[in-house]
């Protein structure tokens, strides 16, 4: 593969993952990024989960002086809007090479928890749309992430997205205006089975003249790195895709696939 390399990881610094950067960085060569969970009143734990950004930093700086500083810091940011104020009083004193931007809960419930997959979906999906064109623009990110997280537990099918076309078509137009690019969710396309939803959503994005866009396995456990990134990066061939973005020390780079 190109010198592409994973946009979306996490590690133990992350609420949901055991995982260690010696487990990625034994695997991988070029430069590895984590985008470690920031998610405020998360329903799931009853608090909020933020990653302990001194002690990520010292982790990093020290693995950076043993594997010749390829280790990048990121985050992905889980937007709540009545705590917005919190996340940015979070974020204000901090730097990354990556942001992610995500909605992973209403305050009530997670959208990946159980008893969601016996919900209305066009109660859930409405809502979760909502939040997600309410989400972009309201902290600075880099990338809209997994755009179908609010559906991953209901059998979704292309003609169920069509008819929230308009909706989709806002968020993705919001995404182009707020400079974000788009991710390509290997955990959604291919643990999820959403890659025909990918499908159509690569193609509303290009459509409206979006270009940017990047690659994230959403891996918790080095089983998950780079998954089926071969796939992907022929399938995204397949649409016309000559480029992925990544983020770097406050600056694009352009990786040709
Ligand atoms: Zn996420
Ligand atoms: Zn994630």
């Amino acid at each position: 593969m190109s010198s592409y390399y994973d946009q979306h990881l996490h590690t133990h610094f992350s609420y949901d993952s055991k995982a260690d950067f010696s487990d990625y960085l034994a695997n991988s060569t070029g430069f590895l990024v984590t985008t470690e969970h920031f998610d405020v009143a998360n329903p799931v734990t009853g608090h909020t989960d933020a990653p302990d950004y001194a002690k990520y930093s010292a982790e990093i700086d020290k693995l950076n002086q043993k594997y010749g500083n390829r280790v990048l810091k990121g985050i992905e940011i889980g937007y709540f809007a009545p705590q917005e104020s919190e996340i940015l009083a979070y974020l204000a004193d901090k730097t990354y090479d990556l942001k992610l931007l995500s909605v992973h809960h209403n305050g009530e419930f997670d959208y990946l928890d159980d008893f969601v997959a016996d919900m209305d979906f066009d109660a859930i999906f409405t809502r979760y749309l909502a939040e997600l064109h309410d989400a972009i623009g309201r902290v600075e990110a880099d990338v809209l992430a997994h755009f179908d997280y609010g559906i991953r537990l209901f059998d979704v099918s292309v003609s169920d997205l069509q008819r929230y076309e308009s909706q989709l078509t806002a968020i993705f137009q919001k995404m182009i205006d707020y400079d974000l690019a788009f991710e390509i969710n290997a955990k959604s396309t291919h643990l999820y089975n959403n890659l025909a939803l990918y499908d159509y959503a690569l193609k509303l994005v290009q459509s409206l003249g979006g270009t940017l866009f990047t690659l994230g396995s959403d891996g918790h456990k080095i089983e998950h790195y780079q998954l089926h990134f071969d796939e992907l990066i022929d399938w995204l061939k397949a649409h016309g895709v000559r480029q992925l973005i990544t983020f770097r020390g406050g600056s694009r780079h352009f990786v040709m696939i």
